[in-house]
């Protein structure tokens, strides 16, 4: 058996359970499943007892299965799949189940009642979330490849800006990543320019990059189910320097929340680095969201880091974005991002992409 699954089936028995099942219809796509399992088709239900573990799939996706999971058995199943799923469990003898409770609905759920009547449902919350937290080697090095190839797309048109318009360089750069080795985008590319840098998500749109003005660039990449984030502002000729000031205030806020990423930190105190700079500049208004988040199959997933909700302990394995802000309608907007993974010792950069002030 693979780590991952070793340790679910550590935290069945702690839990007095004899298996989990966890379903990925095809209606309800789930990167808990493929964490799990490595399977990335898009139909399955895992049903992992103590010593064992299921992958129950259709004609379709058995052959797959078996490449991608090598620690599942293979079911195949017909219609209804949940025929497969009473034998499997009646045959096991699993009586107590555990399943994920925040991502069954209630008719499936029913379902599962009604075929698996000798089985005691018991809900499971956040239970793989926290696996997830900590990233495996093989994991961290998906993320790493990812953003190599989304940094050396980044730079095949980073000097093409001027005169073009936005939605242009995020085809190019979109193009770039996949021929660079991405598998897919990691969400659709953000390029805004000039006063459009204040619309954090901003959709790139028509409008020419003209010199004078701030460029964001927000793009990441996925290889093998793992993501990458990154955002860059770069200049575009001669700005001025209001502009400029922006800049400085925003790289010197992200410097401070970097230098906070360590085992053993409070994701709260990454989010205060940035935001207490920022503030102190007279511009805390304008910072209106969240400092970071994990990165892995899910392109924002725990740890979080922002003044309100949770506060998480940063722990080696944990991946986190520093991300601080400044957006002023009708002036312009300015964000640095990377990813990093907290290391034994503090904190590795995995996107490459120099954040000092550049202009092209
Ligand atoms: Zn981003
Ligand atoms: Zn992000």
């Amino acid at each position: 058996m693979g780590e991952i699954v070793t340790r679910l089936q550590a935290k069945l028995r702690e839990r007095g359970l004899d298996a989990a099942l966890f379903a990925a219809p095809e209606q309800l796509p789930s990167t808990n499943t493929r964490y799990l399992s490595g399977f990335s088709g898009s139909s399955c239900y895992l049903l992992v007892g103590t010593t064992s573990a299921y992958l129950l799939t259709d004609f379709r996706y058995t052959e797959q299965a078996k490449k991608e999971a090598p620690d599942f058995e293979i079911v195949r199943h017909g219609v209804p799949y949940v025929q497969a799923l009473r034998e499997l469990q009646e045959g096991q003898g699993f009586r107590r189940i555990g399943f994920e409770a925040d991502k069954v609905p209630v008719s499936m759920f029913q379902e599962w009642q009604d075929h698996l009547s000798s089985a005691e449902f018991e809900p499971l919350r956040g239970l793989v979330e926290e696996m997830r937290l900590v990233k495996t080697a093989a994991e961290v090095q998906a993320i790493r490849r990812a953003a190599e190839v989304a940094d050396r797309a980044l730079l095949s048109v980073i000097s093409t800006l001027k005169g073009r318009r936005e939605r242009d360089v995020a085809v190019d750069l979109e193009v770039a990543m996949r021929r660079e080795g991405a598998d897919a985008l990691a969400f659709p590319t953000i390029v805004v320019s000039g006063s459009r840098g204040s619309l954090p998500h901003g959709q790139p749109s028509p409008k020419v990059i003209e010199a004078g003005e701030l460029v964001t660039i927000d793009f990441g990449a996925r290889i093998n189910g793992y993501h990458s984030d990154e955002t860059v502002t770069v200049g575009v000729g001669q700005l001025s320097a209001e502009l400029r000031s922006l800049f400085d205030i925003v790289s010197e806020a992200q410097q401070r929340g970097i230098a906070q990423v360590r085992p053993g930190a409070s994701s709260r105190d990454v989010d205060q680095a940035c935001r207490d700079h920022i503030d102190r500049a007279g511009y805390g208004e304008q910072f209106g969201h969240g400092t970071g988040h994990g990165v892995g199959l899910e392109v924002h997933e725990a740890p979080f880091a922002s003044p309100r909700g949770r506060e998480w302990v940063l722990a080696p394995g944990m991946t986190i974005t520093v991300e601080p802000g400044i957006y002023i309608p009708g002036i312009g907007g300015v964000r640095l991002e990377d990813t990093l993974v907290v290391t034994e010792t503090g904190a590795e950069r995995l996107t490459g992409f120099p954040k000092r002030w550049q202009t092209y």
